[in-house]
């Protein structure tokens, strides 16, 4: 009796010492509202419809060096100044603007956003590549994912140079022209600075951006700085079997035992969940700005319900246990060739999405030997390893921090990871500091359009991206 009434003073207390951590974090709210200058407005729009009219769509087995290099004619003739200052570096239709600073001992920081597109099949409101301006939207492939980025970034150095503004540091413009099919063409960009020995300071590109109400229970406007991203896998899972008539079938023919190990894979999660840096400041800065008092006192204390979301995170929705995981996913699958024939081999394929807190190596090998309980073979496809995290203590991230409050006053900040892939992973051997943050706003119907139906971006988000680069560049000043 003495030790439960214990029990539940300890109980008592540290949910006394949760509520007044809860009640002591205060209350906020977002504010962001987009530009009312319509002739900025007009011209970015005009400029991004322009970019949007030259197709880029890259083919893994196609490449197209031509096509891109007269997108690079479009790009000079929308920023003619951008080209007659800086210097071009092209590497086989990927394309690197270098702008000189005015202090050579400072590492240089590099914007990209790539060229290319995914195909744009199916039926659309307006044709993809027409850039139609519209009902207050720029309409077609690449408005979104990523034109809008070349778009801002060589509008901010257009405005620059005609300010007659020189750079601390050495700026590139870097934009690949394979982001889309995983090409060599980043690599391509990375390596010219191994080459040259050259480190990068920062490097800032797509992955993030701002977004609405990121959770339910709380609403408003975020900034969400992607701030690692998670390694990209696949393997092959094989059965074998002597094959045979499907008339006499034996137990465990190979279909039955992948789907035994399809099944285990399913049910028992077999990854290490835990909170990385990330979701933890993602979770501490958006408690304030909760509007449900429960969602509120858990985010306020997760020194104490760590183990509790660990739980429930992953159960209720899979872009939160995305975040918290190795994901696996089963995409293909082949048997036999006839409807009677057993397979002598049949496979699935699984994608898996690595996170830093469990070794590539150990996630494939969990697989392995689950695969092995059901007499399988595992051949590894790709293994790739997660990038790593930017110091959320690091003056870089404090610089992209302040740039967002000076150009979007109001807007909360969310460091989050990025689950889906971009360039800027091959930059890890040339840049400590890789940062996926696109400075424009994305609804959650405008995240659908990319890679699918009717993408588009809302105008009026347009000049608040051409000031936050122009406001990054400046911010190297403080170096
Ligand atoms: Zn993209």
């Amino acid at each position: 009796m003495k030790y439960l009434l214990f029990v539940l003073l300890i109980i008592a207390l540290l949910l006394l010492i949760a509520l007044i951590k809860t009640l002591l974090i205060g209350s906020k709210k977002t504010f962001y509202q987009y530009s009312t200058d319509q002739k900025r407005i007009d011209l970015y729009s005009e400029k991004l419809s322009k970019l949007i009219q030259y197709e880029t769509i890259s083919y893994r087995d196609k490449p197209d060096v031509e096509k891109f290099r007269g997108f690079h004619k479009v790009i000079e003739k929308l920023y003619p100044n951008v080209f007659k200052h800086l210097e071009k570096i092209e590497i086989d239709g990927n394309l690197m603007m270098k702008w000189k600073g005015t202090d050579p001992n400072l590492d240089p920081i590099i914007l990209i956003s790539h060229q290319d597109v995914v195909e744009a099949g199916g039926d659309w409101i307006y044709p993809p590549f027409s850039g139609t301006i519209a009902d207050g939207k720029v309409w077609g492939r690449g408005a979104g994912d990523i034109k809008v980025g070349i778009m801002s970034f060589y509008q901010a150095v257009e405005e620059l140079l005609k300010e007659g503004y020189t750079p601390k540091c050495d700026v590139y413009l870097g934009s690949s022209c394979t982001e889309e099919i995983g090409g060599d063409g980043a690599p391509k960009m990375a390596n010219w600075f191994k080459e040259r020995g050259i480190k990068l300071y920062l490097l800032s590109d797509e992955g993030g951006s701002i977004v609405s109400n990121p959770l339910v229970g709380v609403d408003g406007n975020f900034a969400a700085i992607g701030i690692f991203e998670k390694g990209y896998g696949d393997l092959k899972i094989i059965a074998k079997s002597s094959g045979g008539h499907s008339s006499t079938p034996a137990k465990n023919s190979p279909i039955a035992r992948l789907a035994k190990f399809i099944t285990e894979i399913e049910t028992k999660n077999p990854f290490k969940v835990e909170f990385s840096a990330a979701v933890d400041a993602m979770l501490t800065n958006l408690a304030p700005y909760s509007t449900n008092f429960m969602l509120k006192f858990v985010m306020s204390n997760l020194w104490l319900f760590k183990p509790l979301l660990k739980i429930v995170m992953p159960a209720i929705s899979p872009h939160a246990a995305a975040m918290l995981q190795t994901t696996i996913c089963f995409t293909m699958q082949k048997g036999s060739d006839g409807y009677n024939v057993i397979p002598q081999e049949a496979y699935v394929t699984a994608n898996l999405r690595y996170i830093p807190h469990q070794s590539t190596d150990e996630a494939n090998n969990i697989v392995k030997e689950i695969a092995k309980k059901y007499d399988l073979e595992v051949e590894t496809i790709v293994a790739g390893y997660p990038s790593k995290p930017i110091d959320l203590e690091g003056e870089q991230y404090n610089m992209i921090v302040d740039t967002i409050n000076k150009v979007f006053p109001g807007v909360g900040i969310m460091p989050y990871v990025v689950c889906g892939g971009t360039d800027s992973r091959f930059f890890a051997e040339v840049c400590d500091n890789c940062v996926r943050f696109a400075p424009v706003n994305y609804t959650p119907e405008q995240l659908k359009g990319m890679h699918g139906l009717n993408e588009n971006i809302d105008q009026g988000c347009l000049p608040m991206a051409i000031d936050w680069y122009k406001e990054l560049i400046k911010a190297q000043e403080k170096r």
